[in-house]
């Protein structure tokens, strides 16, 4: 889906917000902030298990990681502590009831993984090997067999690669608007612009958040905001966020059926033709955007966070060695038409995992947050809304809660 076709539908999700003080009910008001993928798949778990949600969102769903990411679904790295691992890994088996479920479009069929020098593809074997252990129908195969898997990539026939049979890919805007969907079609609200400023305690007990709009009824606030988590709440469970360019390719005829992640840029085709090109660091040792001879306000205008190109000619540059760099291993992408090009930022947690889990020093509020949200947003949603609905606290999440952070 572009992000035309994608602002016309959510337009239909837009409510005025006079609309936001909510209905009184019996149950208790759970309010989520940001409608990012995390929170957007909170808010469908808890309204499908019976609650009354709203979701405040202050620019629109998946304006930012959600909506400017490269969407791949993996549990194909040695992610410590394997608590971390076995969470990613029932986030694909949650993606598959999803896709029944809620009608999510999901490319399955695997990852490639390959590192350009012997010695990072030695220690990618021994990182194999730990996952192996851990049952991840994962295995190393050679540059030639993955190049008869994928006939339009030039593989180096000689390099060793890891092949991931279980992973897949998602258009992530397309995840959270199907979440928050069925969140209004299960008697939930979604609203945006509003933005969260604070919570209204009364005998230590949250009975609304102040909004850009005014008060709303609240009883439990879960906040899911991605890289504003720290800032919002004045804690420190976040590093500083790295950024990522991702391209959008108008859909075109097929030329790869998996994710490929390459020395210098990752790659993957949607299910409509859509290919995605993701790269980190497209000039070797210097941050994305830094240009040979750039003005010393660029790291003030990096230090913002931006997420667009000061101006065309600067996006162009930056897209079109992406692309000639892809163009070396995959010659079809020299008849590629950008749709879009965007710079992402990604949420990364001090543990490298999610921080989930009630915030001891505010009663009622609970906090979300985490890289690699793409995968984990079904089962973090999962678990989420069975804690706060329960009242229980599952050990799935026991290494994760942020409490060793708050
Ligand atoms: C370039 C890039 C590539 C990535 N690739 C992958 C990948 O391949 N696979 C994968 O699994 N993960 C990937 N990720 C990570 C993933 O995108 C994020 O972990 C995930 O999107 C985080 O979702 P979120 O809902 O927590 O945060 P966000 O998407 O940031 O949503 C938080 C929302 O909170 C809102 N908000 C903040 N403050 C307020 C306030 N005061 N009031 C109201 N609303 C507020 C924001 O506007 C925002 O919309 C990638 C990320 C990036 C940036």
């Amino acid at each position: 889906m572009n992000r035309r076709n994608f602002s016309k539908l959510l337009a239909l999700l837009a409510i005025s917000p006079n609309q936001g003080s909510g209905n009184i009910s019996k149950k208790d008001k759970i309010i989520i902030i940001g409608a990012g993928i995390v929170g957007s798949s909170i808010a469908y778990h808890l309204t499908k298990m019976g609650a009354e949600v709203t979701v405040i969102e202050r620019d629109r769903p998946a304006a930012h990681a959600s909506g400017r990411n490269f969407g791949w679904l993996h549990a194909s790295y040695p992610t410590k502590p394997q608590s971390f691992h076995h969470l990613l890994r029932r986030s694909l088996l949650a993606y598959k009831k999803l896709e029944t479920e809620i009608g999510i479009d999901i490319h399955w069929g695997g990852s490639f993984e390959w590192h350009a020098s012997k010695e990072n593809q030695k220690i990618l074997t021994q990182e194999i090997e730990v996952q192996q252990g851990y049952g991840v129908p994962i295995h190393m195969i050679s540059g030639g067999q993955a190049h008869e898997l994928e006939p339009n990539v030039k593989f180096d026939k000689e390099a060793n690669m890891a092949f991931s049979e279980s992973d897949g890919a998602v258009d992530s805007i397309e995840v959270v608007n199907k979440f928050l969907r069925k969140t209004i079609n299960l008697g939930g609200q979604v609203l945006y612009p509003v933005t969260y400023k604070n919570v209204k305690v009364k005998d230590r007990k949250i009975v609304a958040v102040r909004t850009s709009i005014g008060e709303i009824e609240a009883d439990r606030v879960v906040f899911a905001c991605g890289v504003d988590t720290d800032e919002l709440l004045k804690v420190d469970v976040l590093k500083t966020s790295e950024p990522e360019i991702i391209l959008r390719t108008q859909p075109m005829k097929r030329i790869i059926d998996r994710v490929v992640v390459m020395p210098s840029f990752h790659i993957h085709q949607q299910n409509d033709g859509t290919v995605i090109i993701g790269a980190t660091n497209t000039m070797e040792g210097t941050a994305v955007g830094s240009l040979p001879g750039a003005p010393v306000s660029h790291l003030e205008r990096l230090a913002s966070m931006p997420e667009s190109f000061p101006d065309v000619a600067l996006e162009k540059q930056h897209a079109d060695r992406i692309l000639a760099i892809a163009q070396q291993f995959i010659p079809q992408l020299k008849t590629v038409k950008l749709e879009e090009v965007v710079i992402g930022w990604i949420p990364s947690t001090h543990n490298g995992g999610p921080v989930v889990g009630h915030l001891k020093n505010i009663p009622g509020a609970y906090l979300a947050t985490t890289n690699s949200g793409v995968t984990l947003a079904p089962i973090i949603g999962q678990l989420v809304a069975m804690e706060l609905l329960d009242g229980i606290e599952t050990n799935l999440l026991a290494d994760f809660r942020p409490d060793r952070f708050v």
